[in-house]
């Protein structure tokens, strides 16, 4: 057994360290509140190859897998920068292009994932229904060699900053109810496909869309693969990556929250000559949430090596069970971060309360707690299906 990182693996880690905190969360936060994008930070993260680590090498990537991708969304987030886009573009959309896609869409899209220059984001959620994918209404129909999409997206993350959206529609000949789902490659500016931005309380640059799509007309080559039959394994393939990058996010962003907190708990003193962190009330707090954190990591990073040594199914398992255990560390972490500052852990200035509004999200999205302990109950520990 190995917990080390490769020597390639640990350059990475400490390249996006160096870049993500010359960034900082000052920047990430000023770019949320101006109503902007974090633009540059992408663009420096694509011409260094980060954002293209986990794409093949002949398409212009870095050859590497979902554990390099992980270590660019955890090192940024450490920083202060949580950039959910790197979920769903490179961790989603391109693992889903490069896995079930034709060798005609590896081309056309793979070197835009590679130097960051194309961004795909993901619709799935519908308002009617929710986490019950089977239920998805979004309908393509065929229309001569063309495909007809009609139907509704909620919560899309991206749409304004990206050229494409990866929809999940149901195939209109699935009389059956069971879903036959098919994925299409949208442009962002198709007419009949319009959006509208939801107001979330969440600092961050990235947005949140309700999409509306009206008879879009797409080419026959937007379907992701030879036939809509490509359709379930790759909404299947895009789960695990979207998970374990999602709690790699997590788990920086915890990181980042103990960092901030440890500096602070360490300097202030309110009793004389020692540090506030010298009382265990404050230590053992934050010294718990540091161990929820690194627990988190383990099973993170275990779910990444799982994954890119091909064993789908035993990293369904640990992905979820990372993406769980992340989820409630970071929201602990930030939550005490927040408690051992005091006052000044709710100001913009000391950083940490800004993100309670994010991690509070990561409980929920991109799958919630509830769903990944249905799944942990019927898969681990084989107890029946209750809806
Ligand atoms: C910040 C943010 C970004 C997002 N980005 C995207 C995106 O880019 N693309 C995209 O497609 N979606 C996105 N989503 C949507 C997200 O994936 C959904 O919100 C999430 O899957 C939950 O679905 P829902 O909101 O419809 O909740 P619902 O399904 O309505 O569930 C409501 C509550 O009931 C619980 N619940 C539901 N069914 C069960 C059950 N059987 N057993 C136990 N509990 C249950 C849920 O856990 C939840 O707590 C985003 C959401 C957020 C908040």
């Amino acid at each position: 057994m190995n917990f080390d990182l490769t020597d390639e693996q640990e350059q990475l880690r400490d390249a996006v360290r160096a870049l993500g905190r010359r960034y900082g969360h000052d920047y990430f936060v000023a770019k949320a509140k101006a109503g902007e994008h974090t633009t540059e930070l992408w663009a420096e993260a694509g011409r260094l190859g980060y954002l293209g680590v986990n794409i093949p090498t002949e398409y212009g990537g870095g050859g590497g897998g979902i554990t390099e991708l992980a270590i660019v969304c955890e090192e940024l987030a450490a920083a202060g920068c949580p950039l959910l886009l790197l979920v769903v573009s490179p961790a989603i959309a391109a693992t889903v292009i490069n896995r079930h896609g034709t060798e005609a869409q590896r081309k056309r899209f793979l070197p835009g994932f590679a130097d960051g220059s194309l961004k795909v984001v993901f619709a799935i959620t519908e308002p009617e229904a929710g986490s019950n994918f089977h239920r998805l209404g979004t309908v393509a129909r065929r229309d001569g060699d063309d495909w007809l999409l009609s139907g509704r997206k909620c919560f899309i993350s991206g749409v304004d900053e990206a050229r494409y959206v990866l929809v999940v529609a149901r195939t209109e000949d699935a009389t059956t109810g069971r879903l036959k789902p098919a994925l299409f490659v949208v442009p962002s500016d198709a007419p009949g496909l319009t959006r509208s931005k939801l107001d979330m309380e969440i600092v961050s640059p990235e947005n949140q869309f309700l999409l509306y799509l009206d008879e879009v007309r797409l080419p026959a080559d937007a379907l992701v693969g030879e036939s809509v039959d490509a359709g379930l394994p790759a909404l299947f393939t895009g789960l695990n990556p979207e998970r374990i990058t999602v709690a790699a996010m997590g788990a920086g962003t915890g990181r980042y929250a103990i960092e901030r907190a440890s500096t602070y708990t360490a300097s202030r003193k309110v009793w004389g000559g020692r540090s506030i962190g010298a009382h265990q009330g404050v230590s053992h707090p934050l010294a718990h949430a540091a161990v929820q954190v690194e627990l988190a990591r383990l099973m993170i990073y275990k779910a990444a090596a799982l994954y890119d040594a091909g064993r789908d199914l035993e990293a369904g398992v640990s992905a979820n069970m990372a993406k769980y255990a992340t989820g409630e560390a970071a929201a602990l972490a930030v939550d005490t971060a927040v408690q051992v500052h005091g006052g000044a852990g709710m100001t913009t200035e000391y950083g940490v309360a800004t993100l309670l509004g994010a991690v509070r999200a990561g409980r929920i999205a991109p799958v919630s707690r509830e769903m990944i302990l249905n799944y942990v109950a019927q898969h681990v520990l084989g107890q029946e299906k209750s809806y």
